[in-house]
């Protein structure tokens, strides 16, 4: 997704302002606003990160994803075929300088050597009114080619077992009433049957016991349950491309962790995924968030026996309401100092006083990481977050005030030392991997996107 302005908004909000019938609205809204004196000694929560033994990663891995729903006939256009296109940018931390150049912009002819260092992959999906192969309608051959384009996304060929539809299934097991071997589907999606609809791993055509229809591993996702026939399905894609950037960077430090037996903690301590938006599963498929921090916090286990960091993953958030009430304070904090954004002070500054539901914490069903704010050593502010230290949200262990202490992110200190290296000048507030992953992903709204619509014009009709 882009930076704020990396792509101009022509529509001026000037023109709409100026219409009598807003300005007339306008005039009877109460505009909430901050009281200059209640932000006055906000830069108190924020402190100077701890410093600890753990040094910074050698390597880098940057992954963003865009998603476009192209028509397929000119003079049809409610024909559409979907596509998402995620990247991973390979970036050495060494290789940094050379990038940058003499000042913070990013070198382009340097850059141009991050190409062979890029793995980019592409899902094309079918939407309003195509059907797939031998499907009977649009929401069966969305299940059927994103199940395909999964396992098409392996590291070794001829290896079923290396594709991203594997680590899915992995992910799976750690859900209720699922294992290693076999996951539970929480309904069928052809007849509706909510009883023991199961899917084996071996099972390469598994199919409810129902209704006899093909059920596919993707399924356990539910993207599917917001896929229709006749209209856009924007919606699925953007949902879809939000779980496959997650689920990659956990594919990569699956496949390290299969592949090097015993030295994979070697490799993921010198190893950041960043990751483009927060470190969240929006969603139907929402709750494999919690998959993801059983899985880290196992192989965590493992990085702190050997006195390394936890696994590094961190996610930016370029927009949003945190970001405006970052940019709207940020004179008043010291460079180099960071704040743990707990509960309270999100209710009460970033959301005007909103009042705090009881038992609920913020993201509770879709977050698996916490938002820090970070003013760098050279100014500019950051919203980033990064996976929480636990294997699970329970109350027992007091999540709602653990998460926000920032005694138990051992290694806060490489996240603020990267977000000092990787400044770069480019757009505001901009990081050096993120920008050249969007690079490298961005499915351009125009001209480039004309390719793939003449793509799946040249392939489907
Ligand atoms: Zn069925």
């Amino acid at each position: 997704m882009p930076y704020q302005n990396e792509l101009a908004d022509k529509t001026s909000h000037i023109d709409i302002v100026q219409n009598p019938d807003v300005s007339e609205f306008l005039s009877k809204c109460h505009k909430i606003d901050y009281q200059e004196e209640c932000l006055q000694s906000i830069g108190d929560f924020f402190s100077t990160p701890i410093d600890n033994h753990f040094h910074k990663p050698e390597n880098v891995i940057s992954i963003d994803g865009s998603y476009y729903e192209a028509s397929v006939r000119k003079n049809f256009p409610s024909k559409k075929v979907g596509f998402i296109k995620v990247g991973a940018v390979l970036l050495k931390h060494a290789s940094l300088t050379a990038i940058q150049g003499a000042s913070n912009f990013v070198d382009p002819f340097e850059v141009a050597n991050f190409k062979k260092n890029n793995d980019a992959y592409t899902f094309v999906l079918p939407s309003t009114n195509i059907i797939y192969d031998d499907c009977e309608d649009v929401q069966a051959s969305f299940r059927k080619a994103l199940d395909e384009r999964f396992d098409e996304l392996r590291d070794v060929a001829d290896n079923p077992n290396s594709s991203l539809r594997n680590t899915l299934f992995k992910m799976a097991s750690y859900l209720d009433g699922c294992n290693d071997s076999q996951i539970r589907l929480s309904k069928c999606p052809c007849c509706g049957d909510e009883n023991n609809v199961v899917i084996n791993i071996d099972d390469m055509e598994p199919k409810c016991p129902h209704c006899g229809k093909r059920l596919f591993f993707t399924d356990i996702l539910r993207v599917w349950e917001i896929v229709e026939d006749n209209v856009s399905n924007q919606g699925a894609l953007s949902r879809t491309m939000n779980v496959i950037e997650r689920l990659l960077a956990i594919h990569y430090i699956r496949t390290i962790v299969e592949n090097q037996r015993d030295s994979f903690t070697t490799t993921l301590e010198n190893l950041c995924f960043f990751i483009d938006g927060p470190l969240a599963i929006f969603g139907e498929p929402a709750k494999f968030h919690s998959c993801f921090m059983k899985y880290l916090d196992e192989l965590n286990q493992t990085m702190r026996q050997q006195k390394k960091t936890d696994i590094l993953m961190i996610g930016i958030q370029k927009t949003g309401l945190i970001n405006d009430f970052l940019n709207l304070i940020k004179d008043k904090i010291n460079c180099g100092d960071v704040f743990c954004l707990t509960d309270d002070f999100r209710n009460k500054y970033v959301n005007y006083n909103k009042r705090p539901v009881a038992n609920v914490t913020f993201g509770n069903e879709t977050y698996f990481g916490q938002d820090f704010l970070y003013k760098n050593k050279k100014g500019n502010v950051f919203v980033f977050n990064v996976p929480y230290p636990f294997a699970d949200k329970s109350k027992e262990k007091n999540f709602k005030t653990e998460k926000s202490r920032i005694e138990n992110y051992k290694n806060i200190k490489v996240y603020t030392d990267l977000l000092d290296d990787f400044d770069c000048d480019l757009y505001e507030n901009a990081l050096v991997p993120t920008v050249l992953a969007h690079k490298y992903t961005a499915i351009s709204l125009a001209p480039g996107s004309k390719v793939l619509d003449l793509l799946s014009k040249n392939k489907i009709l």
